[in-house]
């Protein structure tokens, strides 16, 4: 069964490293590095890792640029939006993941989608200033049906994609109204779609962030924001369970990134190693920078086969929350802690941003962060096990 993983996501990797390889060069003028599957690696490996390995998805300036021209790459294709969810694992596919979660969107979107010649980018607004793993508690977004319109008001935090040239929609969770809970009534939380440009959102600057700087990520603000009724995203006051199997499999997503920021700094620490000398010897002839190497593998390793598992179980259609949350913990784990090792083989040329290292390790940290922190995969895990919850 473990296995399997790579043949189901076999069809979406291949175009999607077709594309992405030719719209990376397109705009950058050099080849995708780390690209061709070697000594038969699978291809969902490779692209995963590839896309780690260039940054999330391209160079910082790059960014619009190679947006389109992936776009383009799929503007024939019917699953571009999808594609373009799994081009951006870092950057979320939240259109595509909630097309998949209640199929109605389609026909709530396709205006959007037909205005816009190449494709669009969707954001997943969950997180607000108030709080981001607390989200029912943190919450104070509310949406009140006027008529046959939602009237929105509220703030979110660190919403990615949201506010890009090509940005269509965001899926908004917002406190639609109570419903009895065993402890007193409790918010009914549901998800509506707001297009780009609607009056009434302000979309703010984007954050001067340590990493993961080709990303766009924003603050937005809603006030009386009018959208149709129909921009209801599946059944009111499902909101918070659509958000939750989102995440659930945004986790494996982290967790690929992840192991391929775990293994670049591997393949990065071993050829330095083996090209820099110190006390007359090349670095990696010392048993201190070998041991260093050694546990970086087998971390980028072990946290490969946990991502493996647990996408191959969300493939199989089983279960795979406890096991996305195993996987996104150690993965961002292995990665943060490989980044520092990696930093630390290349002395002061790790501190340097021209050495790949360097972006590593500014981008390493958010892994243990976006997607629910370590502490949440932790709180998640436990509950599995069966542990009560305090929270
Ligand atoms: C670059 C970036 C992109 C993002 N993109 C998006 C996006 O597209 N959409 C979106 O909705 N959100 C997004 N986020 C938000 C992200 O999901 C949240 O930042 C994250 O969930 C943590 O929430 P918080 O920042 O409010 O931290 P808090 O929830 O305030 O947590 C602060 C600290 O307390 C710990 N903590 C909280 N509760 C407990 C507990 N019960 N036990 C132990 N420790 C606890 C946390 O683990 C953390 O260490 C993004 C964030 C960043 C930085």
């Amino acid at each position: 069964m473990l296995w399997n993983v790579d043949r189901t996501l076999v069809d979406v990797t291949i175009v999607l490293r077709d594309a992405y390889a030719a719209a990376f060069r397109e705009v950058t003028g050099r080849p995708l590095v780390r690209l061709a599957p070697a000594r038969g690696r699978p291809d969902s490996e490779v692209i995963f890792e590839t896309l780690a390995l260039n940054g999330v998805v391209a160079e910082d300036d790059h960014l619009p640029a190679f947006t389109e021209a992936l776009a383009r790459a799929f503007a024939d294709r019917r699953d571009r939006i999808a594609a373009q969810g799994r081009a951006m694992p870092g950057a979320r596919e939240a259109l595509a993941a909630v097309a998949r979660l209640e199929g109605t969107v389609q026909s709530v979107l396709t205006g959007t989608i037909r205005s816009n010649a190449v494709l669009m980018l969707g954001a997943f607004g969950l997180t607000e200033a108030g709080g981001g793993s607390d989200v029912p508690g943190g919450m104070r977004t509310t949406a009140v049906l006027d008529g046959d319109e939602w009237v929105i008001n509220g703030t979110k935090a660190f919403i990615t994609n949201s506010g890009t040239a090509i940005t269509g929609v965001i899926a908004v969770a917002a406190i639609t109204g109570t419903r009895p809970g065993p402890d007193g009534p409790r918010p009914e939380i549901s998800t509506i779609l707001v297009p780009s440009g609607t009056p009434g959102l302000t979309v703010s600057r984007k954050y001067s962030k340590v990493g993961w700087n080709a990303s766009d990520t924003r603050e937005l603000s809603f006030t009386d924001c009018r959208v149709p009724a129909a921009n209801l995203l599946g059944e009111r006051g499902r909101g918070y369970a659509q958000f939750l199997q989102i995440l659930d499999e945004g986790r494996i997503a982290i967790a690929a990134v992840a192991v391929g920021l775990a293994q670049g700094c591997v393949d990065e620490s071993l050829a330095y190693a083996k090209q820099r000398r110190a006390f007359g010897h090349a670095i990696g002839e010392y048993q201190a920078i070998q041991f260093k190497i050694a546990d970086m593998a087998a971390r980028a390793h072990t946290a490969r086969l946990a991502y493996y598992h647990a996408a191959a179980k969300m493939l199989a259609g089983e279960p795979f929350k406890k096991e996305a949350a195993m996987a996104k913990l150690v993965a961002s784990n292995a990665a943060m802690d490989n980044a520092r090792d990696a930093t630390q083989i290349f002395g002061g040329y790790g501190f340097m941003n021209e050495y790949p290292v360097g972006r590593f390790y500014r981008d390493a940290k958010i892994l243990e962060i976006g997607e629910g922190t370590s502490e949440v995969q932790r709180m998640l895990i436990a509950r599995e096990l069966g542990l009560p919850a305090l929270c």
